[in-house]
């Protein structure tokens, strides 16, 4: 009798592999434990066992494998059941599938790069011999590769030697920094307590008489004392008496004003003892319903408008599901939205939260792992980016994806290429836990599986409280550059509503979606516009760095001072970005603290946070911003929105654009007007009269989703149609068009569906890439894993091919 396991590695290679093992193995090895393999010559990896038998492989020696790693398994069946589900419908990998869903410190390989941990104390006699001979090593050299280290220690046992190390914090994994980041404090300012009466106010005038703007101060005190209930920051002391921060410190130093520091979340939830929400009666309402949908339907989609406080009804069910002993996993589609959700929900459930993201440390996050796996108290709900749904999950009750419409739900690189919130909805049905789906604007697909009545509905047409849905306005551009009431790229009207706001005190909010269309250097005298040596893109100006920029691959030049094509010194801007606007915004407001919210301001580690942090302690009076802005963020103290241009969104290039448009803007507008203050929001438009346009303005989501759910079935897109993007990349032009043609005709003769293509897209050359994509549209008639499985044998058939074998096929499944 012969001993085998299957083991995934984490490679992009289609099978997994049988590896030889021990009859005691045998009897000890469960599938999803993990092993140290060799494979090829050199190389070493950890595999995944997902299953043992007795069949010898046929086509190769099955190799010994060199140790077994966990104890118990650290991959559940029901994950090895997932995994199978995405490899398949994804069409990649079961190793990809793997390689993504573990945190990088548990899938070792021979290349990984370990060092040691700065400024940890090791007590050499608590370790063995061998992770002795490791930290010697280490403590010679900054970093080795694990190869290097299986030459010091035992082959066998270098994987459960660099385990064991890592779990007691003495190595780390080299790609790793880890950063902490601190919500920051702000600080307010008081009367101590001797002077908080009203009537001592006339002795204070007393102590201050020959101080005149120490006086003028205390009274701006005790004004704005009278028309607010919540702390006073110096920051609005100062800016309310116009006064400076040396006066205040002068009251300070008399012992009549006392500071203290607070951070600012913990203000905005003083009066609202998270505790003891109450839902209003819609919330409840709407809470009822789902409790009813669900049990008759697995999914319900809750749409509830901006701001109706959907949080609070996710926060109930939650209540009710862990009562049942059940687990919650809580997706959102950014895991920048987390540190706001996790202070709520920490303040509901204590320490029942986990959060999982990418941006947490490997420790942190084999931490999480091992909560989940062990069903730890510590992580009965656990919030995360999509990659939260690969943890070991058992007894997962409830599924939260909030706002459900996001594409960054959708992963593009590398592959899977799954999209969390379909891939959520099979893991539950997996565990037979329900799914609540959440958004202001449900995406095309999800509101038509309502209205199929494959998923229920519950609706939230209201604003929690006092809040009203904000005003719009409509501003055409046209008109506005034709009677000259435009500065820069600013409307008169638009300039009035933020002037007002900033008067009041209030923040604003400006989008700027520099998709498609961003900032240029373009000759005067001969047209010529600088291109990327690499990309087929016109390269970014940023006028910053006084440089030129690809936005696809990194490549920069110094702002020429004449033309490349023709010499000419007569160069100039054209386009905008949020960049622009920002310097706009500097020059009309020069008084105003202005933010940019964009890839380049928010690329370091918590940039984001910080951002969204100190606009949130209103330190920043106007915010500008792309796509980022769109998110879930609550600000209680913005009363004005304004999209700079709505018609760059509207024009994409995709069959999505317009319900994108229509998401992006509603989203943005949502951000104005939360709390008790009326929100205003001003749209600049070459297109008034756009369908979309006006569908965001009159707030008509059912006339959004009616019109594009007629073009999606006239055009074939989904939801009628699933569809199968195929993207050829080479560098060699010819031979990519000569393969991607090949395949086209390939798939064309055996489908009669539509088969479009190969097309050029609109970048057709990035990093010295050709490319080139072929679209497969299938009908919902047609069985979906058996084309799947005809298109898999096609491209197999084109690998085949030794003249197309290097170009590189992509497969994108439900494309975004
Ligand atoms: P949505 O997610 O629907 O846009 P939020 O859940 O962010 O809305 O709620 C908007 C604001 O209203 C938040 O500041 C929230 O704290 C507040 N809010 C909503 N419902 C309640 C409630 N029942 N009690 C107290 N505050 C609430
Ligand atoms: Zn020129
Ligand atoms: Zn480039």
């Amino acid at each position: 009798m012969h001993f085998f396991v299957e083991v995934i590695l984490p490679l992009s290679l289609p099978q997994t592999f049988t590896y030889r093992v021990s009859e005691a193995e045998f009897e000890f090895l469960k599938p999803g434990m993990r092993v140290a393999v060799s494979f090829g010559k050199t190389k070493f990896y950890t595999g995944l066992v997902m299953e043992l038998h007795n069949v010898e492989p046929l086509l190769y020696e099955a190799k010994e494998i060199h140790q077994i790693i966990d104890d118990v398994p650290l991959v559940t069946e029901m994950q090895l059941k997932h995994w199978q589900w995405i490899a398949s419908y994804y069409m990649c990998s079961i190793g990809e599938v793997y390689k993504s869903a573990l945190p990088s410190a548990l899938i070792l390989e021979s290349e990984t790069l370990i060092s040691p941990v700065k400024d940890s104390f090791v007590d050499k006699n608590e370790l063995s011999d061998e992770e002795f001979l490791l930290i010697e090593a280490l403590s010679q050299q900054s970093a080795i590769k694990i190869s290097e280290a299986a030459s010091i220690v035992n082959k066998r046992k270098v994987f459960p030697v660099i385990q064991q190390l890592l779990s007691k914090n003495i190595i780390t994994l080299q790609e790793e920094m880890v950063e902490e980041y601190k919500p920051k404090l702000v600080r307010y300012i008081r009367l101590i307590p001797e002077f908080e009466s009203s009537n001592k106010l006339e002795d204070l005038l007393q102590i201050l008489k020959n101080a005149q703007k120490q006086k003028e101060l205390l009274l701006s005190y005790f004004q704005l004392k009278a028309s607010q209930k919540t702390p006073i920051s110096v920051k609005q002391l100062t800016e309310y008496s116009g006064s400076s921060s040396a006066i205040v410190k002068a009251l300070i130093d008399k012992e009549i004003f006392e500071e203290y520091y607070i951070q600012h979340d913990r203000v905005s939830f003083d009066d609202v003892d998270e505790n003891k929400i109450v839902l209003s009666e819609d919330q409840y309402q709407a809470f009822q319903e789902i409790k009813n949908v669900l049990t008759e339907k697995d999914v319900c989609l809750l749409h509830g408008v901006t701001a109706s406080g959907k949080t609070e009804v996710y926060i109930k069910l939650i209540e009710e599901f862990l009562q049942q002993e059940k687990k919650v996993l809580y997706l959102l589609p950014e895991i920048a939205l987390t540190t706001q959700l996790v202070t709520r929900l920490t303040k509901y459930f204590g320490n029942k939260v986990a959060v999982f993201h990418s941006k947490y440390s490997n420790n942190e996050r084999v931490e999480v792992w091992n909560q989940v796996l062990n069903k730890s108290d510590k992580a009965q709900v656990v919030i995360g980016a999509r990659s939260a749904l690969f943890l070991p999950f058992q007894d997962l009750g409830f599924v939260i994806i909030d706002e459900e419409h996001e594409a960054t739900f959708k992963q593009v690189d590398p592959a899977p290429r799954y999209h969390a919130r379909d891939a959520a909805i099979v893991l539950a049905n997996f565990h037979g836990a329900k799914v609540l789906l959440g958004s202001a604007t449900p995406s095309v697909e999800t509101y038509f599986n309502t209205q199929k009545g494959k998923y229920g509905l519950v609706e939230l047409h209201k604003r929690f409280g006092n809040a009203i849905m904000p005003e719009i306005h409509l501003v055409d551009l046209k008109d506005a550059y034709f009677r000259k009431k435009m500065t820069g790229h600013f409307s008169q009207s638009l300039i009035d509503a933020i002037t007002e706001a900033l008067s009041l005190g209030e923040q604003v909010i400006l989008f700027q979606n520099r998709r498609g269309y961003s900032p240029v250097i373009e000759c005067m005298t001969c047209g010529h516009v600088p291109q990327c040596t690499q990309c087929d893109v016109s390269l970014t100006y940023h006028k910053f760095k006084n440089q030129l920029r690809c936005h696809y691959c990194g490549f920069t030049i110094a702002k020429p001072t004449r033309c490349h094509a023709c010499s000419s010194i007569d160069l100039t801007s054209k386009g905008f970005g949020t960049e622009q606007i920002e310097l706009e915004l500097n020059n009309l407001f020069p008084n105003k603290n202005i933010k940019r919210m964009d890839q380049d301001t928010t690329r370091g580690k918590y940039a984001f946070e910080k951002l969204i942090d100190s606009f949130k302690n209103r330190e920043i009076d106007v915010l500008v911003g792309t796509q980022m802005l769109a998110k879930g963020l609550d600000f209680d103290n913005v009363s004005i929105v304004g999209i700079l241009n709505a018609d760059s969104m509207l024009y994409f290039p995709d069959f999505r654009a317009f319900e994108r448009s229509y998401q992006m803007m509603t989203q943005v507008s949502g951000r104005a007007g939360r709390s008790d203050k009326k929100g205003k929001v001003i749209i600049q438009t070459y297109n008034p009269l756009h369908n979309t346009i006006q569908q965001v303005t009159n707030n008509d989501y059912q006339g959004m989703f009616k019109e594009q759910l007629y073009e999606r079935y006239i055009y074939k897109y989904p939801p009628y149609y699933k569809l199968i993007k195929l993207t050829l990349k080479h560098k060699d032009f010819d031979k990519l068009k000569e393969g991607s043609m090949w395949l086209y005709q390939v798939l064309k003769q055996q489908f009669d569906i539509p088969v479009l293509g190969p097309e050029e897209p609109p970048v057709s050359k990035i990093r010295n890439e050709y490319i080139r994509t072929i679209l497969i549209k299938i009908p919902q008639e047609y069985h979906l894993g058996n084309t799947k499985k005809t298109i898999q044998k096609i491209l197999n058939s084109f690998d085949a091919i030794s003249q197309y074998r290097s170009i590189k096929v992509v497969v994108n499944v439900d494309y975004y």
